[in-house]
């Protein structure tokens, strides 16, 4: 048995110690957020400043093997025990930052990304989208221009990239796990749906061409080599066509993968754990057909109805337990097999919500 240490103490971590646990291991966590929702399940949680090197030493001190599940912690200050996290701390420094992961993915053969430059140069790529190049999550940090008489001049500088905005891309995740032994095992692309740049669904589908299917797959896999890492990373697409670009890439753990806890054997948090204890990985299985809807603050009246109710009663409901209802946080998130019509029967609970009889 294990004692496991996470940077970063949100609903991921969460979800690695439901599974953990069931597994014998014990967890630690550090967070700068005193109100970070696995807090309450961790054995010893550290609530300190992710720039106190004191603190992460006395934190690397306390466990066995480390991981992270997010990607703004510097990695200055973990260099010293890259030895302890699987992950290792070249793949944090590398996509932490658009443009360095961007030109890292262009560098592999085979794979792409959309046109991008650095906001400071002369920009010709339009209608774009000018993204911060650290720190930008669920589409914060990101602006739309149709044409260059709309650029906003105060964006057109180094700590900004430009993007290509491409019409009418679908949107699917690709989950790939690799243990220390370098084994790899995937799981089916996920199909994605944003709104506002939010994930708003994700689902096992089964309408992807083999082809477009195995060349995501092949792709992870050459990311994940490339990067010699190990755990669970997600390679985010945009396909159009038979053209597919990598957007991003996530060395953790990822929003998209939730479903994986009851439409497959093997959630990605288990599969993560796997990875970074270097077990082998059994082949996975998936239910198709099976959705994942996230929950924001506005949302949660919504999900408490439906937790009660006779109709949604075969619906997997997980809330993380955050002190906010804030409007588009993420609360929580719910999946099902789309049986009976669920699936239309849930957005439009989702999207208009009325509580009679409760
Ligand atoms: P984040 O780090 O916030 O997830 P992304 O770059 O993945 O940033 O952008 C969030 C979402 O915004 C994407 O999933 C997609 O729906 C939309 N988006 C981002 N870049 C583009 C683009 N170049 N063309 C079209 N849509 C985009
Ligand atoms: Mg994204």
């Amino acid at each position: 048995m294990k004692s496991i240490g996470i940077f970063g103490g949100g609903q991921l971590a969460k979800m690695i110690m439901v599974e953990g646990y069931k597994m014998g291991h014990t967890f630690n966590v550090y967070d700068s957020n005193i109100s970070a929702c696995s807090k309450p399940m961790a054995n010893e949680f550290f609530n300190y400043s992710f720039t106190d090197q004191l603190k992460i030493d006395s934190f690397f001190n306390r466990s066995d093997v480390f991981t992270y599940e997010f990607e703004n912690v510097d990695p200055t200050f973990l260099e010293n025990y890259k030895n302890k996290i699987p992950q290792g701390v070249e793949a944090l420094k590398l996509l932490q930052d658009r443009y360095t992961e961007k030109k890292f993915i262009n560098n592999l053969p085979g794979v792409k990304t959309v046109k991008f430059c650095l906001a400071s140069e002369n920009i010709n790529i339009f209608p774009c989208i000018i993204k911060t190049r650290r720190n930008g999550y669920d589409g914060k940090g990101q602006h739309f221009f149709e044409s260059k008489s709309y650029l906003n001049n105060n964006l057109l500088n180094n700590n900004n990239i430009v993007e290509e905005y491409m019409e009418g891309i679908e949107e699917y995740s690709l989950i790939i796990g690799r243990n220390l032994k370098g084994e790899i095992k995937s799981y089916p692309p996920i199909k994605n749906i944003h709104k506002n740049g939010i994930l708003y669904e994700s689902s096992f589908t089964k309408n992807i061409g083999d082809n477009i299917k195995s060349q995501m797959k092949h792709k992870a896999e050459n990311i994940i080599d490339a990067l010699n890492y190990n755990g669970v990373l997600c390679v985010e697409y945009f396909v159009r066509g038979n053209d597919i670009f990598v957007n991003e890439i996530a060395p953790r753990v990822h929003n998209s993968g939730h479903l994986t806890i009851e439409a497959t054997n093997i959630s990605q948090f288990k599969l993560h754990l796997y990875c970074i204890l270097g077990l082998n990985i059994p082949d996975i299985e998936c239910h198709y057909d099976y959705y994942m809807n996230n929950i924001l603050g506005q949302n949660l009246k919504a999900c408490e109805y439906m937790m009660q109710s006779e109709e949604f009663k075969n619906i997997n409901y997980h809330i993380y337990g955050k002190n906010s209802d804030a409007i588009n946080r993420k609360v929580g998130h719910i999946t099902y097999k789309n049986i009976n019509n669920i699936h239309e029967k849930v957005n439009n609970q989702l999207a208009n919500f009325k509580s009679e009889g409760i």
